[in-house]
């Protein structure tokens, strides 16, 4: 068992370094699958003895990616597609791209065709959810999926390993949540950077691995007694709130990060596949249709803001940071929604451009800085 300050280092290492963790699954003889964001059904890929592997881009200068997709395209994907053009994936067995907004749709034909050597394997979610005929549809995507991962293994996943999966995937949300709950008694440890990569740092480990040393994490924290945080709080919500020298400036500016609805972070971790209602594969689409509460997902009545002001109450937050991707169509669609819901409950609100390719953070260190004075 390591130290806190150990299982903390080894998370932050993986984030840093995400190639070292590919290389050593593949030196363990492992195949391994790249996730395009969000809501890649992960589970299917570990359930066929592979180990999925998130894809969300970083920082690196845009020069082959030019020649695939416009300057418009969000910095998640471009940086995914340079990456790829440049040979920095090579190693990845194929690639799944969820099929959940325009430049999705654009990357998986770039994919294809600018990367040959990764077979790319896409997914369309229905977002019609109310009719029945859509969880037998996404059953049928998984199913294509399926097929098409087999012909990497050689062989078909079968209900046994799938039911074994969708348990350690349920235990990985569990565990999650309780760090998340726990890190608001240790905001002197669990600043806004080591919160991002324990949350970041699960998509580049075997899920079982990742529970293992963050349940570690939470014991340790729990031993610790509570620190009286004096500063403001504060609940992010959006694609993903990175680099780390952008939730450093929260830091310098005494804030502390109690919750989040990224969807990187807790997005991810706050629905459940159930324990019961079919089949893994009817299971997981069954899980599809109780996610909520995301840009990504046609719901009526947009509950997001409502969903943010109980993060906020439930949280002791003063506030709630937006950080809006740039170019990101549908966060940008939800942001009237729920802003209007933040006013209407008093809660003030700031939006900050999320650009991986960024070099400067002056203004958005003025930005946040102003937010700590009003809320
Ligand atoms: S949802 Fe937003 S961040 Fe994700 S691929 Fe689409 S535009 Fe990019």
């Amino acid at each position: 068992m390591a130290d806190l300050k150990s299982n903390i280092a080894f998370l932050q290492e993986a984030c840093k370094n995400p190639r070292a963790r590919l290389d050593y699954y593949l030196k363990q003889g492992k195949k391994v699958v790249g996730c395009f964001p969000v809501y890649t059904p992960e589970e299917l890929i570990h359930a066929s003895d592979m180990i999925p592997m998130g894809l969300w881009g970083g920082q690196t200068q845009l020069k082959l990616a030019k020649s695939y997709l416009p300057p418009f395209a969000c910095p998640i994907m471009q940086s995914n597609m340079e990456l790829g053009l440049s040979g920095a994936y090579q190693g990845l067995s194929a690639v799944i791209i969820p099929v959940l907004c325009d430049t999705f749709r654009c990357m998986t034909q770039n994919w294809r065709f600018g990367v040959p050597s990764i077979p790319m394997i896409p997914i369309v979610y229905p977002q019609n959810r109310k009719s029945p005929a859509s969880v037998d549809y996404l059953i049928s995507e998984y199913e294509n999926v399926l097929t098409m991962l087999t012909t990497i293994t050689g062989k078909m996943m079968n209900e046994k390993a799938l039911a074994e999966t969708i348990a350690i995937y349920n235990e990985h949300n569990a565990v999650m949540r309780e760090f998340a709950k726990v890190a608001n008694d240790h905001l002197d440890i669990v600043t806004p950077q080591v919160r991002h990569t324990v949350m970041k740092s699960a998509f580049f480990y075997e899920k079982s691995e990742h529970t293992a040393i963050v349940r570690e994490i939470v014991e340790e924290l729990k031993k610790l007694p509570a620190y009286p945080f004096t500063g403001k709080k504060v609940i992010l919500t959006g694609i993903t709130c990175e680099p780390d020298e952008l939730l450093n400036i929260f830091t310098e500016n005494h804030m502390a990060v109690v919750g989040d609805d990224l969807a990187q972070e807790m997005r991810q971790y706050r629905t459940d596949t159930p324990e019961k209602g079919g089949g893994g594969l009817k299971r997981l689409a069954l899980q599809w249709n109780s996610r909520h509460g995301c840009s990504l997902i046609y719901e009526e009545g947009k509950p997001r803001g409502k969903m943010l002001v109980n993060l906020c109450k439930e949280n002791g937050a003063g506030g709630v940071v937006t950080c809006m991707m740039k170019f990101c169509d549908p966060e940008e669609y939800d942001q009237p929604y729920f802003e209007a819901d933040l006013r209407e409950a008093g809660y003030p609100y700031l939006t900050i451009e999320i650009d991986q390719q960024n070099t400067s953070y002056e203004q958005i260190r003025t930005r946040i800085q102003t937010f700590s004075e009003m809320i």
